[in-house]
């Protein structure tokens, strides 16, 4: 598993102690601020931008909304407006444009 988050084996003041002693250039002693709540904390790792497991998981979660936001975006085929759909099987951005389009086809496509 991928830790991205302060590592619990050390404590943020023995953490501190370090960087305080180390003047912020030292192995296993970085200052990092929270990507979620903002937080200034000290991680054992220098990719670490989470200050906890908490963050972490809400760091996740904000991702999968991100990304399931993304995937329902799309161009409405009469309008062209980007938008994002309600539902997954959404085409047009409104009903009107949805019921423009029925009432298209159907008048395009009769006998
Ligand atoms: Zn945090
Ligand atoms: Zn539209």
């Amino acid at each position: 598993m991928n830790v991205r988050y302060a590592e619990n084996r050390v404590t943020q003041q023995e953490l501190a102690e370090r960087h305080a002693h180390a003047g912020g250039d030292h192995r296993g002693c970085y200052r990092r601020v929270c990507g979620v709540c903002g937080k200034v904390f000290y991680a054992g790792l220098p990719r670490a931008s989470l200050c906890s497991e908490r963050c972490n998981q809400i760091a996740i979660l904000r991702r999968r909304h991100e990304r399931q936001r993304r995937a329902r975006q799309r161009r409405c085929p009469r309008c062209g407006i980007v938008f994002v759909a309600k539902r997954n099987d959404g085409v047009y951005c409104s009903n009107a444009c949805r019921q423009a389009m029925h009432r298209r086809r159907v008048t395009a496509g009769g006998p």
